[in-house]
């Protein structure tokens, strides 16, 4: 029988809803998890990866920003998340040729913005998160994942 992706669905009403939904997925993560990001500009990717962040890692909220210029932000250090924000990457080719490929197999949890721009070389198997702005201050976030089944 087809195993079919777990796919749970929420809305929050603030920024501080959003870090505490990344907060409590992070609770249930195993290392070498691929989490890739899907949505616009504000729609609130790097908010959530901070409470995964700060939770998994034992980081501080604050640190976690969008790497923007930099592609790629490592936070912690006994578990360790690689954050990275893809925006201004050309392709899945500039990606491997940065050697970014073996972030993805380190013990981490590796968190994508702007995974479209390496969809070729994603693994089957990552999570993967949708955000969608409904008002100012309400999102819509649909998680999947392929790994756990919905019953
Ligand atoms: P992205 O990484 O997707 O570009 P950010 O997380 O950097 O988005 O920015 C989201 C912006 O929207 C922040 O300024 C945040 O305070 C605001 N915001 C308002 N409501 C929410 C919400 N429910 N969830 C997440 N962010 C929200
Ligand atoms: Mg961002």
């Amino acid at each position: 029988m087809a195993r079919l992706a777990k796919t749970q669905e929420y809305t929050t009403n603030s920024a501080q809803e959003t870090i505490a939904l990344g907060e409590r997925i992070a609770a249930n993560l195993q290392p070498n998890s691929i989490i890739c990001f899907f949505g616009d500009l504000a729609a609130g990717k790097t908010t959530f990866i901070k409470g995964l962040a700060s939770k998994f890692t034992g980081c501080d909220v604050e640190e976690v920003n969008s790497p923007t210029f930099v592609y790629l932000n490592i936070y912690g250090e006994e578990n360790k998340l690689f954050h990275f924000d893809l925006y201004r990457l050309k392709d899945s080719s500039e990606f491997l040729a940065l050697g970014f490929d073996e972030y993805l197999y380190a013990n981490g949890i590796a968190c994508i913005e702007w995974s479209e721009r390496i969809h070729s070389i994603l693994p089957k198997e990552c999570i993967r998160i949708e955000m969608k702005s409904i008002s100012p201050d309400q999102r819509k976030i649909i998680i999947v994942n392929p790994l756990e089944n919905n019953d």
